[in-house]
C-alpha cells in the first residue's frame, strides 16, 4: 500500500529538483571542471577515441619515462580513423623526440589531473585536510582505500592492516572538527564522523563463488578486528559490495559478523544494495527480516546504501559468456525505476534501517527528498551519498538545502587508482550515464522526467 500518492510524489520530486538544479554551483565557477567535462564529451562522442584513451590510462602507471608515455598514448592514438584536431596535434607531437617528451609530460600531467579529480590523496594522512574542508563545508566523507587485487593471505594482512591505521588516523583527525549538527546525528542518536569504505574481497584472497564458506571464514577474521576497532574508536565501518559472485558471501557475512554478541553495542556499520540487480527486491526483504530479528538488538541500525551497481558490464559479459540471462536490469530505465521503488521501501523501514541513497542522478536523488518529505520526514534521517569527483557540484547542492551528503573519496597512489579511475570515466562517458545527458545540456525537465519503463523478462 503506498504510503504517498503517486502524482503528488511526482509533483514534489520536481519541485526538489528545480531547487537542487537552482543551488548547483554554475560551470562559470569552476573552469577545470567545465574543460573536464568537455574533454569526457569529446571522448563519448567517439568510441575509437574513448577506447584508445582508456587503454592509453591502464598502461600510464607501467610507464618509465615521458618518452614512453608518449610513444604509447600516439600508439593507441594512432589506431583512429578520423582524429579530432586535438589528437591530430598530439600525433604530429609524437613524430619527434622533443615532441615525445612534451607530449609525455602534458599526458602525465593530464592523467595525474584526472586522477586527482576523483582520488583525494595518497595516503589516508594525505586526505586529512581535504577531508577536514569538505566537513567544514557541511559535507560527510567515507574513505575508500584502493588497492589491487588481493591474491595473496600477505596482500589481504597488508590491507586490513592499512585499514586498521586508516580507522585510527580518521578517528583522531576527527575529533578536532568543528561541530556540525547536520551530519553528527539523526533520530537513532549520533553518527560517527570517522566513515572508512571497506572491500570483503581485499580482506581475503578466497572469496570464489564455488567455495563461498571457505571466502566468508577466512575474510571473518580480519572483518571481526575491523569492526572490533572501529566499535572501539567510535567510527562508522561500511561494507561495498563487488560484483554478483561475491555478493551473497558478502551479504551473509555482514549480517553474521553484526549479529554476534561482541557487536551489539557498535561499531555503527553498513552494507550495500544494488538495485541493477533484478533480484535486489528480494535481497532487501533478507535485509529487513535481519534488520526485525537478530539485527534488533543492535545499538546502531545497520545503514544500507543504495546504489544502482558499478559492475554493469562486468555482469552482461560474465551472464552471455555462461549462455545464463543477465542477472542485471538491460535497460536503463529498468534500474532506476527499481531505484526508486527500494528508495521508498528503505525510507518506509526506518528506524530499523538508516538509509543513504547513493547517486549522481538529479531525478534519483530528488525522488527520495521527495518522498522523505512527503512521509513526513524532515531530512534528517535520509543521507545522501556521491562519489568524489563525479558528484562534487551535486553535494554541494544537497548541502545548501542543509541535507546530510556523504562523498566517498577514495585515496591511494596512481597505480592503484587505475581501476577506480577506469570505471568512473567508462561510467561518465556511456550513453546510457545521468551525468552524459547533464553534460549535453538536456534540460531540466528531460532530465527529471520518469523512466520510461521497459518490459523486460525477469
Ligand atoms: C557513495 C557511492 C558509493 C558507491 N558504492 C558502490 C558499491 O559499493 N558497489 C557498487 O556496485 N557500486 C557503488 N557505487 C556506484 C554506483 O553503483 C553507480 O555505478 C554510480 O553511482 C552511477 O549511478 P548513478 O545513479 O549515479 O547514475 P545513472 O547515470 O543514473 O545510472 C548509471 C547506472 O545505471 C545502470 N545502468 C547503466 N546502463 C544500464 C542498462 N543498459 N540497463 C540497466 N542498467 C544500466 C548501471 O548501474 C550504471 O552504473 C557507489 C556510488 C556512490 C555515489
Amino acid at each position: 500500500m503506498p504510503r504517498v500518492d503517486a502524482a503528488r510524489l511526482e509533483s514534489e520530486l520536481f519541485e526538489v529538483g528545480r531547487e537542487l538544479a537552482a543551488a548547483l554551483p554554475s560551470a562559470a565557477r569552476n573552469p577545470i571542471a567545465a574543460a573536464d567535462g568537455k574533454a569526457m564529451e569529446l571522448a563519448s562522442q567517439d568510441a575509437e577515441l574513448k577506447a584508445a584513451l582508456f587503454r592509453f590510462v591502464d598502461v600510464v602507471p607501467a610507464c618509465r619515462s615521458l618518452d614512453d608515455l608518449a610513444r604509447h598514448l600516439t600508439g593507441f592514438l594512432g589506431e583512429v580513423e578520423a582524429p579530432p584536431p586535438p589528437v591530430a596535434v598530439a600525433l604530429r607531437m609524437g613524430n619527434s623526440r622533443a615532441g615525445r617528451t612534451a607530449l609525455g609530460a602534458a599526458a602525465a600531467a593530464g592523467v595525474k589531473h584526472m586522477a586527482h579529480r576523483f582520488i583525494v590523496g595518497e595516503s589516508p594522512q594525505a586526505a586529512l585536510g581535504t577531508l577536514r574542508e569538505l566537513w567544514k563545508d557541511g559535507v560527510a566523507s567515507s574513505v575508500d582505500l584502493l588497492g589491487e587485487a588481493t591474491v595473496t593471505q600477505a596482500e589481504a594482512q597488508r590491507y586490513a592492516v592499512r585499514c586498521d591505521a586508516a580507522l585510527e588516523a580518521l578517528a583522531t583527525a576527527a575529533r578536532d572538527w568543528p561541530g556540525r549538527p547536520a551530519l553528527e546525528r539523526d533520530s537513532a542518536g549520533a553518527l560517527p564522523r570517522a566513515n572508512l569504505s571497506v572491500k570483503v574481497s581485499a580482506l581475503t584472497p578466497l572469496l570464489r563463488p564455488d567455495a563461498p564458506e571457505r571466502g566468508k571464514r577466512d575474510a571473518a577474521e580480519r572483518l571481526r578486528g575491523l569492526l572490533r576497532r572501529a566499535r572501539d574508536l567510535d567510527a562508522h565501518l561500511h561494507i561495498d559490495m563487488e560484483s554478483l559472485d561475491s555478493r551473497d558471501a558478502v551479504l551473509e557475512l555482514v549480517l553474521e559478523l553484526l549479529a554476534e554478541d561482541e557487536f551489539g553495542d557498535g561499531p555503527s556499520a553498513g552494507m550495500v544494495l544494488q538495485a541493477y540487480l533484478r533480484d535486489s527486491p528480494q535481497n532487501l526483504d533478507t535485509v529487513l527480516g535481519w534488520a526485525a530479528g537478530e539485527g534488533a538488538a543492535r545499538a546502531h541500525p545497520l545503514t544500507v546504501r543504495l546504489v544502482k551497481g558499478a559492475y554493469w558490464d562486468h555482469e552482461v559479459v560474465e551472464a552471455a559468456q555462461h549462455g545464463w540471462n543477465a542477472p542485471v536490469f538491460e535497460v536503463k530505465a529498468d534500474s532506476d525505476r527499481n531505484f526508486e521503488e527500494l528508495t521508498r521501501r528503505l525510507l518506509d523501514a526506518r528506524p530499523a534501517l538508516r538509509v543513504a541513497i547513493a547517486s549522481h542522478n538529479l531525478r534519483s536523488i530528488a525522488h527520495a527528498i521527495a518522498y522523505d518529505r512527503l512521509a513526513g520526514g524532515a531530512g534528517a534521517d535520509l543521507e545522501l551519498q556521491v562519489l568524489r569527483g563525479l558528484g562534487d557540484p551535486l553535494q554541494q547542492a544537497i548541502a545548501e538545502l542543509g541535507l546530510r551528503v556523504r562523498t566517498y573519496c577514495p585515496v591511494g597512489d596512481l597505480v592503484a587508482g587505475m581501476a577506480y579511475l577506469v570505471r568512473r570515466l567508462l561510467e561518465n562517458t556511456s550513453n546510457d550515464s545521468f551525468l552524459a545527458d547533464q553534460a549535453k545540456g538536456i534540460p531540466l525537465e528531460q532530465l527529471l522526467a520518469p523512466p520510461t519503463v521497459a518490459v523486460t523478462p525477469t
